[in-house]
């Protein structure tokens, strides 16, 4: 097969399709990759590196699309791109498409098969390619609270870790999923005093079993979110109910009674936010005060560590892709339901349930 990865030209996207690992995975079965020229650049992987893969780079986003059978990408195609599509192409990305009704109407003109990472989905619930991208957002969440707290940042300036004989600051964790349990690994290793607030007591259970007394757990309920916020120094938003808007567990009320320079870092933000004062920002502006508290609430964290981002996509996008190259869309989604979850459009239709519902369009 042609596999196509052309240049992210989302505004500040800097991720790419493929690492020069999986380019000379693709090739190594036979397949013929074309890469843009500068595709690497924003996550600093020189064309060189995908020419020693075995790739070749084309000049131009239209002789990308144009050469090849299945494109892997990062973001949703962009207006600029919606003319590239050519019939029946296979895209292979992140395709929200539930936001974007209009990308969805080109999908379905020109019979492109879309295969969307976010909705591709294992047995037991888990979004194999959704998670590494918590697993970022996570870590991130402890390293810019960090900054956030110091005073120059607009934060009461406290370490993490405080110093021998000086308490360490207290980081309060809404929510111990992907995020949750990724922001706890990095605020136990700086040594913070971490607690970490669930509603599923199983979920607590596994935390103790990891963590043991580095961490501690407590379940999620008006008084204990009141108690811990109160006191926190940093508190990381980090619940998701699927499919729905993030409940508001941090109130208003909370914050201004929270100590000034305190800071909140929401990263349910995408889905709405937890706490009741957070609004998305951007990597550019990522941070406002509300009364006294520092809120840093971009809603795509990862983008600020592409080439983590880039490595950590890879590793989950690269088997489902070079499936669907090796095997042939058809066999390659008979042969596995979680990827045949990810299919969204497919000879015209939209297939996936939620995104027709979403879009009001046949199923
Ligand atoms: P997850 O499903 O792994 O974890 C969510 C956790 O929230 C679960 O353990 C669940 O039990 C818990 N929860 C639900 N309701 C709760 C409540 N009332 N009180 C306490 N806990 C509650 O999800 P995740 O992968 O960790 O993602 C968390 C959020 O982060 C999602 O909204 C996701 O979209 C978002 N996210 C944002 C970025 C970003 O750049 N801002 C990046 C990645 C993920």
């Amino acid at each position: 097969m042609r596999i196509g990865v052309p240049k992210e030209i989302k505004n500040h996207e800097y991720r790419v399709g493929l690492i020069p690992a999986s380019v000379a995975e693709y090739v190594r079965q036979g397949h013929v990759v074309a890469v843009q020229a500068g595709a690497g650049e924003g996550s600093a992987i020189p064309d060189e590196r995908y020419v020693e893969a075995g790739a070749m780079i084309l000049p131009s986003a239209e002789a990308v699309w144009e050469s090849s059978d299945m494109i892997v990408k990062v973001k949703e195609p962009m207006a600029p791109e919606y003319g590239l599509m050519q019939k029946g192409q296979l895209v292979y990305t992140y395709f929200h498409l539930a936001a974007v009704p209009e990308l969805a109407e080109v999908l379905l003109e020109r019979q492109v098969r879309a295969v969307a990472y976010e909705t591709i989905q294992l047995p037991d619930g888990r979004l194999p390619l959704l998670e590494p991208m918590s697993e970022v957002a996570g870590r991130m969440a402890i390293q810019v609270g960090a900054r956030c707290l110091e005073r120059e940042h607009g934060g009461k300036g406290v370490l993490l870790g405080g110093v021998p004989g000086v308490a360490r600051a207290k980081v309060v964790i809404l929510g111990g999923g992907v995020v949750g349990t990724n922001a706890a690994k990095m605020a136990v290793g700086m040594g913070a005093q971490v607690t970490i607030v669930d509603l599923n007591l199983n979920r607590l259970r596994y935390l103790d079993d990891i963590f043991g007394s580095k961490i501690q757990t407590m379940h999620s309920n008006v008084g204990t979110i009141y108690d811990q916020v109160l006191n926190a120094d940093l508190v990381v938003g980090a619940v998701l109910i699927p499919g729905a808007k993030a409940p508001h567990l941090v109130t208003r009320d909370h914050i201004s009674q929270m100590q000034e320079g305190s800071v909140v870092v929401d990263v349910s933000v995408d889905q709405g936010g937890c706490i009741a004062t957070c609004h998305p920002t951007t990597h550019e502006d990522p941070t406002y005060v509300v009364d006294g508290v520092v809120h840093y609430c971009v809603a795509n964290m990862p983008g600020a560590v592409a080439r983590t981002s880039t490595f950590a996509l890879n590793n989950t996008t690269l088997g489902y892709g070079l499936a669907l190259a090796s095997k042939g869309f058809e066999q390659a989604v008979k042969d596995d339901p979680a990827l045949a979850l990810g299919v969204n459009t497919y000879k015209g239709q939209c297939v996936y349930k939620a995104v027709a519902e979403a879009l009001d369009v046949e199923y």
